[in-house]
């Protein structure tokens, strides 16, 4: 069976395309109460940036702290929130920020038309009723959110996506400019999330032409940025929000690895960041992933990125076996990448090994 797959709706585009926010919302303010809920990245607090923000009157604005990623809990607290301060249900809920924001606008938006914790809905396909309008609209480019048909949220028992055809976003808008202030190192990380989701969706048994295509033009454009000496040049960020854009729906048509695997049993434990995480784990997978391992190094050493050592280092033995009992329930990533037989590969022992070297 095929799934029959939902990508986002629109996609407004452009160097300060931003500026024309105000007319997509126009669009949707047809009812004189109506309402937009901004949820805006916490780096944009007290920046003149807010200014441009087409806020009305009647709008919720919340500043959003991504120090942890996005949180079942912090979802639910924000509906709640809005329901006691207004009647009814907002005409878009819009995410300014990285993967974190965005992840919460889209999980945000679900939990109006959806009774209960969004915890009670993490996993494929359990989503009822569709949700409010959702506007995303990237600020870093790589972890391909803006684009997903899943939103990431750790809850009390697990850090796992609520996926399904109601989950991507409905408007995109896609403005390089926006990136322009991400700081290294946290640039290059982000960036190579995607590039590690290109590596991993071309890696295995999921792969499919559709997939492939958008993942190679995808990987095509990191490694024009990275592999240069100034990769933070203007022209360069626009690459950077095409290639997230890219390879985010190549996943779509395909599957993450090893990495991501890995790194979500890390992340359970220590609480690493997707992107920092990410590179973290990678950086060991020569094994499974020899040519993209190898172009990841050059691209550290030309952007002198430096990764944090000993990560695991004062894991104790529970704390290692968590992480691998984690890693092992992502079975469609690891079939994905070694097929039907791949617990004969992917065993405690090796990916203790791997750990042990983070
Ligand atoms: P992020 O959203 O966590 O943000 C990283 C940092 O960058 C934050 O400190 C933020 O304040 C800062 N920042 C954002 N925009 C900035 C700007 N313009 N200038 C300066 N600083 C800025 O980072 P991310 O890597 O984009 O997202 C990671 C999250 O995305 C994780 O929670 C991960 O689970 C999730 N994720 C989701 C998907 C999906 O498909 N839904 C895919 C991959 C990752
Ligand atoms: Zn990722």
């Amino acid at each position: 069976m095929f799934r029959n797959l939902k990508a986002v709706g629109r996609i407004l585009y452009g160097r300060n395309s931003f500026d024309q926010l105000g007319d997509v919302l126009g669009e949707l303010r047809i009812e004189k109460d109506s309402y937009v809920l901004f949820l805006v990245d916490e780096y944009f607090q007290g920046k003149d940036f807010m200014k441009r923000i087409p806020l009305h009157t009647q709008d919720i604005l919340k500043i959003i702290e991504v120090k942890d990623e996005p949180k079942t809990k912090t979802v639910d607290a924000i509906v709640a929130e809005v329901k006691s301060l207004r009647n009814g249900l907002p005409v878009s809920v819009v995410g300014i920020g990285g993967g974190s924001v965005m992840d919460y606008a889209k999980a945000t938006r679900l939990m109006f038309t959806n009774e209960g914790s969004s915890s009670q809905y993490q996993g494929l396909d359990f989503i009822k009723n569709k949700g409010v309008h959702c506007t995303v609209i990237p600020t870093i480019s790589g972890a391909g959110a803006e684009v997903s048909m899943t939103t990431v949220l750790t809850g009390p028992v697990k850090k796992l996506g609520i996926k399904g055809n109601f989950t991507p976003a409905d408007q995109l808008v896609l403005d390089p400019a926006l990136i322009a202030s991400v700081p290294d190192p946290q640039r290059f990380y982000t960036a190579m999330d995607c590039y590690i989701h290109n590596i991993e969706s071309r890696n295995g048994h999921r792969k499919t032409v559709m997939g492939d295509s958008l993942g190679t033009e995808s990987l095509r454009l990191l490694e024009e940025i990275f592999l240069c000496n100034d990769s933070h040049s203007p022209e360069n960020d626009e690459k950077l929000m095409i290639a997230s854009y890219l390879g985010g729906l190549s996943l779509t048509y395909a599957e993450v690895g090893a990495c991501h695997a890995i790194s979500y049993g890390l992340a359970t434990v220590t609480g690493i960041h997707h992107g920092l995480g990410n590179c973290v784990v990678f950086n060991q997978l020569e094994e499974f992933y020899p040519e993209g391992v190898k172009k990841f190094k050059e691209m550290m050493r030309i952007n002198n990125i430096v990764l944090p050592t000993g990560v695991t280092a004062n894991c104790t033995p529970e704390e290692i076996e968590q992480m691998i009992d984690v890693s092992l329930t992502l079975v469609f990533m690891w079939q994905h990448l070694c097929g039907p037989e791949w617990e004969k590969i992917i065993t405690r022992e090796k990916l203790r090994g791997l750990l042990l070297k983070m």
